[in-house]
Parts: C-alpha cells; sequence; structure tokens
C-alpha cells in the first residue's frame, strides 16, 4: 500500500510540475529527455500497479476514472510498456469483473523506483573527468495531446515511455507535436511542428473516394491494381450494376455472385448488407438517395478454426514529399463469431457470420476476450502468421504482397491528398507539416490473396475495452492484445517523428530504395535510425521509398496531379478555372488544328459540368482533380489514338512535362519529377486486364468503350 501513497504523491508532484511549466515554457529545457533503462522498469512497475486496480465508469464521464473508490485522472498514463522488455518477477492479476487473470512481470516495487530516481540523479550530474560537461541535454519533445480523444491513453503510455513532455490541456506557444483524435483540423491556426492528420484524409477515404481512386488506378493498372474488389458507385451506377450483374448472370447461369452494400459514410459495420439480385438494393432512405458502394462480395476467405477473419494493419504515411510509408510488423486479427458459409439466400443476414467487425461480434454470446495473442475473438497477426506458418504456408510471400497492396493504395490516395495539402497549407505559408496512422483492413482469400476491404483515416487507439457489468455500468478492463499492438504503433510513429531524428533522417531518406529484386521481408533488420537504445527495436518496418524501384512507375496520376496543381492559380483552391484550364492546354502545347482552344473550352464545360452532378456536396465551383484526370485521359486518347490507355495517358505526360521543363525561368518553379517511365516491371505489366472492373465513371464517355463484366478465372477475386 505505502508503494502505492508514493506513487501517488510522485504522480501529483509530476502532475503539478507539469502545470508549473505550463505556465512558464522558459523551464523546460531542465527537464531531462534521455530514455534510460530505468524508464523502461517504472512502465513495467505502473503497468503493475495499475491492472491490480479496477477501472470502472458509467459511460458518460469522460476521461475520469474511479480507482479504488477514488476519482484519479489519467493514472493510465503508468500504463505497461507494451512490447517492451518487462522486468523479472512474474505476478498474477485478477481484473476485477474479467473474471480472469492476467499475467505481468513486475520488478520488485519501490526497490526499482529508488534506483530509478539515484541513476538520474547521476545522469543529471554526469561530467567528464576534466570536469567540462558530457552533452547538453536535449530539451524534451513537446506533445498536445487535448484533442487525442480516444487515443489518448495509448499516447500517454507512448509519451511516458519516450520520457517526452505531454501537455494534455494544450499550450500557448507552440508544440512539436499535435496529437489530434479525428482530422487536420481538430486545432485550428497551427503554424509550425507537426500534426498527426494529413488534411483531406477523412474525405479521400470514404468508401467511394476510395473506390473512385482505386479504379482510376485499375483503368491505367488493371493487373497490379486487383486487389481491390469491383465496386459500384451508388446511385450513379445503378443501372449499370444491374445491367452488368444481368450480363454476368446470361453468360454463365450457374454464377451465384454476392454483393456487399456498404454506406458511404459509414463504419464499424453500420448500414451494411448482402444481396444476390440488385433489385434487393436499398438505395432510397426516406426521400433521399443513399450514396454507397455496392462491391463483390469475397465469397471463399481463408477461414481459421472455420472462422472467417480480417487483419488490421497500422500504416504510417510519414510524408507525401518525398512519399514515406511505415508498416507495422504487428497487426491485430479479427474474427466472426459464427462459423463461416458460403452466401446463401438463407444466411445472408447472418451478420457474425460475414461481417468480421470487433464493433459487432463483440455482441455476440459467442464472443471470446482473450488475455493471449494468439486465442479469442482478437489475436495478433504475429499469432495467426505463425500458425499458417506451422501449416506450411509461405509466410514471407502474404507479408511481400501485403507490402504491395499497401504501397499501392497510398499510391493511388496522394494525388488528392496533395491537392488537400496545397490547399489548406500553402507552399510559403506557415504551417505544420504533417504524418498519419492509417488502418488498413484486409481480407485473405483461400488461396492466402490479401484483398483490401477499406483504409480508416482513424483506426480505433483504444486500448481497453469496455465490459457492462450490471445494466447502464460499464467497467473499463485492460485488452492486452490491443495494448501490445498500438503502444507501439504509436510510440514508434512518435520516435520516427522526433524532430531531431527528422532534422538529421529527412533528406537522407531521399533515394535509398533497393535494387528492383523482390521485397524482402526482413523481419529481423530493422532500420534502427540512430534512435535511443533502450527502447525496443522499432515496430515500425520502412517500405518506402525503400521499395522505390519496383513501385514508382505506378505514380503516374501523381504527375497529372503534379500539373493540375501547376495552374491552380489561387492559393487554397481546389479547383480549376476555365482560365486555368486554358492557360495548361496553351502552355503544355496541347492545342492544334485538329482540337483548337473553343475545344478545350467545351470539353472543361462539359466535363466540369457533369462532375458537379455526381459530387452533390461540393461547395467550390470549378474542375477539380477528378474531372481533369478524365480530361486528361480523353486528350491522351486522342492524340495518341493507337497505343494502350497507359501508353497514351504516359506519352501525353511527357508532352506536357516536356513543354513545361520549356518555360521560362521567371514562371513558378516547376514541381520535380519524381520519377521516369523507364521501368522493366511496366513493360512486363503491360497484358491485358482480366479484372474487368466497371471502368465506366462519366470518364468513359470520352476515353472507353465499354466492356461486359466477364467472369475471368484469374481476375476475379472471388476465387
Ligand atoms: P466498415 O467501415 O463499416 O467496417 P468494411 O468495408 O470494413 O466497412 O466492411 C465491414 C466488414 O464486412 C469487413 O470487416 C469484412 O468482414 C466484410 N467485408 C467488407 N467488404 C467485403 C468484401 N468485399 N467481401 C467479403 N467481406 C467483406
Amino acid at each position: 500500500m505505502s508503494d502505492y501513497y508514493e506513487k501517488v504523491k510522485i504522480e501529483l508532484q509530476q502532475m503539478k510540475a507539469a502545470e508549473e511549466q505550463q505556465l512558464s515554457p522558459a523551464s523546460e529545457s531542465s527537464v531531462p529527455a534521455d530514455v534510460s533503462l530505468t524508464s523502461r522498469r517504472d512502465i513495467s512497475r505502473g503497468s503493475v500497479n495499475e491492472r491490480s486496480r479496477s477501472k470502472s465508469r458509467s459511460k458518460a464521464d469522460g476521461h475520469e476514472r474511479q480507482v479504488n473508490g477514488r476519482q484519479v485522472s489519467d493514472l493510465t498514463a503508468h500504463r505497461s510498456a507494451a512490447g517492451m522488455n518487462r522486468v523479472s518477477n512474474e505476478q498474477n492479476l485478477q481484473v476485477k469483473g474479467t473474471g480472469k487473470i492476467f499475467k505481468a512481470k513486475s520488478a520488485a516495487n519501490g526497490q526499482v523506483e529508488s534506483c530509478q530516481r539515484q541513476t538520474e540523479e547521476k545522469c543529471e550530474h554526469r561530467v567528464n573527468e576534466d570536469g567540462s560537461k558530457v552533452g547538453k541535454k536535449r530539451r524534451p519533445v513537446t506533445v498536445d495531446s487535448s484533442k487525442a480523444k480516444t487515443s489518448l491513453e495509448a499516447l500517454k503510455v507512448s509519451i511516458r515511455q519516450l520520457k517526452w513532455k505531454e501537455f494534455p490541456i494544450g499550450r500557448r506557444t507552440a508544440c512539436d507535436i499535435y496529437w489530434h483524435g479525428v482530422s487536420f483540423h481538430d486545432n485550428e491556426n497551427i503554424v509550425s511542428g507537426q500534426v498527426n492528420k494529413f488534411p483531406g484524409m477523412i474525405e479521400m477515404l470514404r468508401k467511394i473516394n476510395l473506390s473512385r481512386a482505386v479504379r482510376t488506378m485499375q483503368e491505367l493498372f488493371p493487373e497490379e491494381y486487383n486487389f481491390y474488389p469491383r465496386s459500384w458507385i451508388l446511385p450513379e451506377e445503378y443501372q449499370l450494376f444491374s445491367t452488368q450483374v444481368r450480363l454476368l448472370k446470361d453468360n454463365d447461369s450457374a454464377l451465384k455472385p454476392t454483393f456487399i452494400v456498404k454506406p458511404d459514410n459509414g463504419s464499424q459495420g453500420d448500414g451494411i448488407y448482402l444481396i444476390r439480385d440488385p433489385a434487393d438494393l436499398r438505395v432510397i432512405s426516406g426521400s433521399q438517395v443513399k450514396q454507397a458502394v455496392v462491391q463483390e462480395y469475397i465469397q471463399k476467405p481463408l477461414l481459421i478454426d472455420k472462422l472467417k477473419f480480417d487483419i488490421r494493419l497500422y500504416v504510417l504515411v510519414r510524408s507525401l514529399e518525398p512519399l514515406e510509408i511505415y508498416i507495422a510488423k504487428e497487426g491485430l486479427t479479427r474474427f466472426c463469431t459464427e462459423p463461416y458459409q458460403e452466401p446463401s439466400q438463407k444466411n445472408l443476414s447472418h451478420v457474425f457470420m460475414h461481417l468480421t467487425n470487433y464493433s459487432l461480434n463483440v455482441h455476440s454470446g459467442n464472443f471470446v476476450h482473450s488475455d493471449s495473442c494468439s486465442t479469442g475473438s482478437k489475436r495478433t497477426f504475429s499469432s495467426v502468421l505463425y500458425r499458417l506458418g506451422s501449416k506450411g504456408v509461405d509466410i514471407k510471400k502474404v507479408w511481400s504482397e501485403i507490402i504491395a497492396l499497401v504501397i499501392k493504395t497510398v499510391i493511388a490516395l496522394v494525388p488528392e491528398l496533395k491537392i488537400h495539402y496545397q490547399a489548406d497549407i500553402p507552399p510559403g505559408k506557415p504551417g505544420p507539416t504533417c504524418f498519419q496512422i492509417l488502418g488498413f483492413d484486409i481480407l485473405l482469400m483461400k488461396n492466402l490473396k490479401p484483398i483490401l476491404l477499406e483504409v480508416n483515416s482513424n483506426p480505433s487507439m483504444r486500448i481497453e475495452h469496455e465490459q457492462e457489468v450490471s445494466p447502464g455500468v460499464f467497467e473499463y478492463v485492460p485488452s492486452l492484445v490491443d495494448e501490445e499492438v498500438k503502444v507501439g504503433v504509436i510510440r514508434d510513429t512518435l520516435r520516427l517523428m522526433d524532430p531531431a531524428q527528422r532534422k538529421q533522417h529527412g533528406v537522407t531518406n531521399l533515394g535509398v530504395g533497393s535494387p528492383a529484386d523482390a521485397i524482402v521481408v526482413d523481419a529481423g533488420s530493422d532500420e534502427k535510425e540512430g534512435l535511443a537504445d533502450s527502447l525496443p527495436s522499432l515496430c515500425l518496418k520502412p517500405v518506402f521509398p525503400k521499395y522505390t524501384k519496383q513501385f514508382n512507375y505506378l505514380r503516374v496520376v501523381e504527375r497529372i496531379a503534379t500539373i493540375f496543381l501547376r495552374f491552380l492559380g489561387v492559393k487554397g483552391t481546389m479547383r480549376l478555372g476555365p482560365t486555368g484550364f486554358r492557360t495548361l492546354i496553351r502552355n503544355c502545347k496541347l492545342s492544334n488544328s485538329s482540337f483548337s482552344m473553343a475545344s478545350a473550352d467545351i470539353l472543361y464545360i462539359d466535363i466540369t459540368r457533369r462532375w458537379a452532378g455526381t459530387l452533390p456536396d461540393s461547395r467550390e465551383a470549378g474542375m477539380g482533380l477528378q474531372a481533369f484526370i478524365e480530361a486528361f485521359f480523353y486528350l491522351a486518347a486522342r492524340r495518341f489514338k493507337a497505343l494502350s490507355l497507359r501508353e497514351q495517358v504516359v506519352s501525353l505526360l511527357e508532352v506536357c512535362e516536356a513543354s513545361l521543363d520549356g518555360q521560362s525561368q521567371s514562371e513558378k518553379p516547376r514541381p520535380h519529377r519524381l520519377y521516369t517511365n523507364a521501368n522493366p516491371i511496366s513493360a512486363q505489366c503491360s497484358a491485358p486486364s482480366t479484372l474487368d472492373s466497371p471502368a465506366l465513371t462519366r470518364r468513359h464517355h470520352y476515353h472507353r468503350r465499354q466492356q461486359p463484366l466477364q467472369p475471368s478465372a484469374k481476375g476475379n477475386t472471388d476465387n
């Protein structure tokens, strides 16, 4: 008990000191920033102490927690260090309300703490033998956690592990890092530092926009992007969907395809349902036409213990320019709670059989909360891989296909993200830089091919789960599986975003791609990037620019976006006006005897008007990037008739880039070209598409012939 009071006393002192420092920022420099072994001990011990206490609260009481009958805020800051070296003495802990025993390791209480204080003191007064100081201590990195929302607890643990400095209620002066729970705009007027959200990411990852972005890539690179199920956007493509399904069934009466309907802005399985016939679509809700995506349902997923499951992988986009992507080596797998059967009219509504969402399955009587990472309804990805590996599955191949899926998906998102970025943070104006953790939901097919289900801009970072102990009374209990994975992801993201690290490594990350050989899955060889030795090696694996050579040829739409950006004109806008479009046509030398400036005007008006109809919520007038891509594809097809679409587009890009290169120096500096087209892989991949995506957006009125939906052994993702 005395240890407990000692701990609370220290915590109160720390909180008081933090408050004082917030009032007088000048005193910050005295806080040591070193990450030492002692910090690990502290965390481990804290974890055990805390786990031995029950935490309960009613649903509405925010971040306050009842601890042993007292209200104590943010005690979870002492939670355990997931994935860190836990120290000696194993303890068994019964977590109240769970009826479960948690195992944890702790150091001998008391002793560790005093050792730790001694070590820190020594450290502060360390001098060389000649009396000179060992080195200047770094100012601790400051993190504004006031908007962290549900990721707060995992963030607190991470900051504590790093010995950084948290500002839980914000700060008058700037922080190094702002951790937002929802969007880039959670805090307004940030003019420096780094924010953990990109502007526009939420919009980009809505189901319709993600489908559009991937579809554009499928048109150019059908083979490379066949990891995303065929999708149709509702209501605008309802007719097309009906026609294609009818054709499909007419061609093969034995085919019984199933489709999954997902509301555009839905999440956690809300509003999702399965259908077998387009007539069953619930397109209208009240008097409103529902925006949704209807998608080919993957009928043969890989099963474990007869259950369908999906994978949640965490991906860090560390920067857009240069593009830097990391993938967490550990993820979560979420299991259904009813044995899987292929869809039939009878079982279409069985959500516990078809949908893997935790938020749904947790309400099933069969849901198993487990404190082990390899059993229960939520497990670590590594435990699943281990199990598959033991059955002879080629794990490295699975991993490298997942890495490719992630890189290709991010490449599909980047063009629009760059438009949003320049609108919110125009070049030359003070503003923060951005990074973001994304949640990739991936399904493995029976043949082990990974399929992208969706990307979440705000993946849950909760490290506790709720239990209703009596009606309306909820108890929060630690979820070891979540903590194991999520704290590692947040902590290592912070380590990579450490301003000192970025200064040291930011530029060197450019162009260090390994040669164009296969993706190597090297679990043991982390890039340490000079990070503190006393912390575990990074759980985030750098994949881009590491694999630049394999994937850069896919960045074609980004080059179109670069041209688009150049002519946007007024800062802060995302739409190209008619004058900008004319200037672009003229400067890129795209008008000629067969395509006059008048034709360019007509093209602009026609395409812009149609896209305005498909984007009912758009407030800004003008031509958006998607509309511009359609215009670009059209111009490319006119000019280079004999080539494939991809070759047409790349050829037109070269024409435009060469013209713009030749422009006078007085123009705004040309954004640098990041890549060449001379890629051996692109040549290999020019085989005709077998993934027959609907590919019949409005864009196709201009540049594509309509293709019927064909069942195809290779391209069909459901085999
Ligand atoms: P939400 O954002 O509502 O979670 P998802 O796209 O992730 O929507 O879909 C919810 C669940 O439905 C997924 O976790 C997965 O189990 C299942 N699912 C989604 N799309 C497909 C698909 N194309 N084929 C098979 N199952 C799917």
